[in-house]
């Protein structure tokens, strides 16, 4: 047992907690009652801190020492480990399958037991030993006439009859050249050129003889020494037929002479390493390269007029407007004409230049005896060309940053995204080669490989490489196999993990803790059920009892219902947030929790009041129609979303729904209505726009990086309040305005941290630290400004109030309320004024900004597209939340938004869901209706999971009794 006594972390209120070791445990509570204080805070902190203890000074002095817990005691604690949905690599360099290990392994299959072939497709380049080539010989008929000969390689730069005298010199006698035998001693009078001659050296001619084996065999080895590992063979057989034959005991074709030539080892399979790293990206698969459509952003100037946008200053001045006036003159462009007019050959001479062709330019130098005119003639590189240079090689970051806005990343044309040089991208291990497996999803690759292994005849493989490639190949099924049990099937090998999002990082860094085996340890995971599908949750579930059964203790901070229900132990905090949380409300087993009656318990019993299912949709006003979708995976759709209604986007991850909801229908609305510099994802069209005048788009990215930024200022209540506290008496004594109550400016704030509350220091060794400002004790402004009281509090009084606090402090201010009351509508009431963005999570930072955009009045044609608006949020919330969507349509408005959660789901007028699996098994429309339409539809996941939610909900009313008590 796991024993917490006095934690008092936040608004944790001294309170004692056992967590059962080897067991599930779910915190839960509604959103801020101090669950992911007392999992996090208290639990993992004090886990890690005591971790950290037992590495030597050395290592401590490196990783920064943890937060106090602030508890009294805990007992039976061990290593405690985070999975956290922090998307910990930013790096190009990160792929599913390296963060994995699984490329580790790869690496080590394709160096043991890959085959090479040859990268221009002259197929298996694969060795043979000088013994399998003589075998090879000797089967020809007997009798037949044997050249034997070493490939050798011209010097271009030398002449070649030269060589052949060389040749001669040394004692070899004939020679092949271009397949021709001659004579080294009577030379032809007209020789090739050494570049294109291709000269073999007859190092032995012999006829096959059964009692000759040997001599054969000792030729071919001369011949393989010679040749470095190459031989080339003339048979002339009795019956008058002669033949050419190739043979290689390095692995470089014989055709071509492309190959690896090297005995291959893992680090040659490395991009990152420059063995393996494909030259022209450096490994990494695309280059950063200059777009012509964002070059010349618009085609309706002329390059006098400055088309081509890369030139910042007059574009007939300068270097350029030199070569531009030549170029104009040489090829008869006209620089006045519009771009668009010109003809294709004239843009592509100007933004890609003239080739070999040499341009007459004038140039005027000037020195101390004045200036002249000097006339050359030169090569024209081209605009495009000459400014990547610039930006490849200029010291200043700035301007390259400016060079930035015209580039695009685009796949590397040398290794087309490949990563590895070619001839190691190349080899192949049964069938297929490293850059192919890595383009496969999970689920796909899984199969592969477990054909590979249950079946190595069909695929070719040797009993030797059957027994080099078993062990990489069992370490590789058993990595895939936790990721496909996560749910991950649908990602591809090669995704770059900092385009994951946080739960699929999440799940990942389960995987991979399922991998390690690691037994005794205390895993903590924050919401892991955040992006997924009801079926998914299931197999989350699985995995971790996975986890748990092989001796872990898992806790698990979490609101979705399923995964209570399927806890060995749950903690309710509560009972309400902030100031009215902090205490354990009920702990014991799920039907212990459903007994003690909290909100929990409640929403558990289905007692939150009625769940509705929605019967009848709202009548459409219209329909919004996204035509030919066909943006990553989506298999080129029509979409129909009713104008006036709510949408729910549902499906597993990976099927689409985010391609074709941020994807398409955002950044086109964007674009359409507010000039948005967006550009869409690909689809033919959509229809249905003009019905709106405004798109508001609410996703989960931050709302602000800095301490400056806070929920009070994002959505316009601190603007309100600043002003209150300038028409104050006291205030116009002193002639305070509102600028004065403002920590971001103004001679208001605290000169010593310039309003932020906190000072960074600077620590040499370590990552900075930010600690409390000593002047102002953290409270951002002077001590005239604190004088200032409204109702008995300053204003750094009001930033350290929750929403709730102020909605009370404030109820006679308008301006200050409307903002505050979206906030608690939206289910924050529990979060403080000053608090700094930086500290809100995803799901929080997505619901201020939806407060934001309910403080504004609304035009009631406004169209609000949400991702996941549910994430983080308690039941108890997600209702607040579904009464908050319900009054925005019966406003008029329509809402869009990407939904996993089923109470969500069954409320929407029109369901759109996608699949019917993820990644190349989905994209594709699966069912489209209301809720009841699509629980009653086959082949649906989202479908069967609704009718089995409808049915549970129709259960639960038949039991309840008449009056439901309500969640407090
Ligand atoms: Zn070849
Ligand atoms: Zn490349
Ligand atoms: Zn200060």
């Amino acid at each position: 047992m796991l024993s917490i006594a006095g934690a008092r972390k936040h608004n944790l209120r001294s309170i004692d907690v056992d967590i059962p070791k080897d067991r599930l445990t779910v915190i839960t509570g509604v959103s801020g009652s101090g669950k992911s204080t007392l999992a996090m805070d208290t639990v993992f902190a004090e886990g890690q801190r005591r971790f950290v203890e037992c590495l030597s000074a050395y290592a401590r002095q490196f990783l920064g020492r943890p937060d106090d817990a602030q508890v009294e005691s805990i007992s039976g604690l061990a290593p405690a480990i985070a999975i956290s949905q922090e998307n910990a690599s930013r790096t190009p360099r990160s792929l599913v399958a390296t963060s994995t290990e699984i490329y580790d392994y790869l690496r080590v299959l394709y160096a043991r037991a890959g085959r090479p072939f040859c990268p221009n497709g002259h197929g298996d380049i694969s060795g043979m030993t000088s013994t399998q080539v003589a075998d090879d010989l000797a089967r020809s008929p007997a009798g037949t006439r044997l050249v034997l000969a070493a490939p050798v390689e011209p010097d271009p730069g030398q002449d070649l009859r030269e060589q052949l005298r060389g040749l001669l010199r040394e004692g070899f006698v004939r020679a092949r050249l271009n397949g021709e035998l001659i004579d080294l001693a009577a030379l032809p009078d007209e020789l090739a050129s050494a570049e294109d001659a291709r000269l073999e050296v007859v190092i032995d001619r012999l006829v096959v003889r059964p009692d000759r084996r040997d001599r054969l065999g000792d030729s071919v080895e001369l011949t393989l020494a010679r040749g470095a590992g190459r031989l080339a063979a003339q048979l002339a057989t009795p019956d008058g037929k002669t033949a050419d034959r190739a043979y290689t005991t390095s692995a470089i074709c014989p055709q071509c002479g492309a190959g690896v030539g090297a005995d291959l080892t893992p680090r040659h399979f490395s991009f990152n390493s420059y063995l393996g790293a494909c030259p022209a990206c450096d490994g990494l698969g695309t280059l950063l390269q200059i777009d012509p459509d964002l070059a010349v952003p618009d085609p309706k100037l002329s390059y006098a007029g400055g088309a081509v946008a890369l030139i910042e200053s007059d574009p007939m001045e300068h270097w350029w407007g030199r070569w531009a006036k030549a170029l104009a003159t040489h090829f008869g462009i006209d620089l006045y004409r519009p771009w668009r007019d010109l003809s294709e050959e004239h843009r592509r001479l100007l933004l890609y230049g003239a080739g070999e062709e040499l341009i007459e330019s004038r140039w005027v130098s000037s020195n101390e005896t004045g200036a002249s005119e000097s006339v050359s003639k030169r090569k024209w590189e081209g605009f495009i060309p000459l400014f990547a240079r610039w930006h490849e090689r200029s010291q200043n970051p700035d301007r390259q940053r400016k060079l930035e806005r015209f580039m695009r990343t685009r796949e590397c044309n040398r290794c087309g995204g490949d990563r590895l040089q070619p001839a190691l991208a190349a080899v192949r291990f049964a069938g297929l080669t490293l850059p192919q497996i890595l383009r496969l999803d999970i689920a796909d690759a899984t199969e592969h490989f477990a054909a590979v292994s249950a079946d190595p005849d069909s695929f070719g493989l040797s009993p030797n490489e059957r027994e080099i490639a078993a062990p990489a190949l069992r370490e590789i099924a058993n990595r895939l196999s936790f990721l496909l049990e996560v749910g991950l099937g649908y990602l591809a090998l090669d995704r770059r993990t900092a385009t994951l999002s946080g739960g699929e990082a999440q799940r990942i860094r389960l995987a991979t803790q399922i991998g390690t085996r690691l037994v005794g340890a205390i895993y903590v995971l924050d919401e892991p059920t955040i992006g997924l599908h009801a079926r998914d949750i299931e197999r989350l579930l699985r995995s971790l009892y996975r986890l748990r059964d092989i001796g872990n203790t898992v806790i698990v901070i979490e609101h979705d219902e399923q995964t209570i229900r399927a806890a060995d132990h749950v903690i309710d905090i509560g009972p309400g947030a902030g100031e009215h949380g902090g205490e354990v409300v009920a702990s014991g087993s799920p039907t212990d929790v459903i007994d003690a009656g909290t909100a929990t318990g409640n929403a558990l019993a289905g007692l939150l009041g009625p769940t509705k299912v929605r019967m009848l949709p709202r009548p459409a006003r219209g329909q919004l129609r996204v035509l030919g979708a066909a943006h990553n995976n989506l298999r080129d759709l029509d979409v129909e979303f009713p104008v006036g209604c709510f949408g729910a986007v549902t499906g597993v991850s990976g099927s689409g729904k985010s391609s074709l909801v941020n994807g398409i229908l955002a950044r086109a609305l964007r674009s359409r209505l507010h000039r948005a510099n967006a550009r869409p994802g690909a689809h033919a069209g959509i229809e249905g726009v003009e019905q709106f005048d405004k798109a508001i788009v609410v996703d989960q990215s931050p709302i602000g990086r800095s301490a400056r930024s806070t929920p009070a200022t994002y959505v316009g209540a601190f603007d309100a309040i600043r002003q209150l506290f300038a028409r104050l008496p006291e205030s116009r004594a002193l002639g305070f305005a509102a600028r004065r109550f403002s920590f971001n400016e103004g001679a208001g704030r605290c000169p010593a941290c310039r309003g932020e509350g906190q000072v960074r220091v600077e620590m040499q060794f370590l990552a900075d630290v930010e600690m409390e400002c000593e002047v102002c004790a953290g409270r951002r402004f002077n001590q005239q400004t604190l004088r200032v009281l409204y109702r008995g509090a300053s204003i750094a009084d009001v930033l350290a109030m929750t929403v709730e606090e102020a909605r009370a402090h404030f109820a006679n201010v308008p301006g200050a309320k409307r903002p505050l009351d979206a906030l608690a509508d939206v289910g924050l009431s529990y979060v403080r004024l000053g608090q700094s963005a930086r500290t809100l999570s995803g799901g929080e930072a997505q619901r201020v900004k939806l407060a934001a955009e309910l403080a504004r009045p609304a035009t009631g044609r406004t169209i609000y597209i949400f991702d996941e608006p549910t994430v983080g949020l308690h039941p108890a919330d997600v209702r607040e939340l579904l009464t908050v969507i319900d009054r925005l349509v019966a406003d008029g408005n329509t809402v869009v938004a990407i939904e996993h959660d089923l109470s969500v789901i069954a409320r929407a007028d029109w369901v759109i869901d996608l699949g019917p699996e993820g990644g190349a098994g989905g994209g594709d429309l699966v069912a489209e209706g209301p809720p009841l339409a699509v629980a009653g539809s086959t082949g649906s996941h989202t479908g069967a999971w609704l009718a089995k939610f409808i049915q549970q909900v129709r259960d639960r009313h038949r039991s309840a009794p008449a009056t439901a008590p309500q969640a407090s």
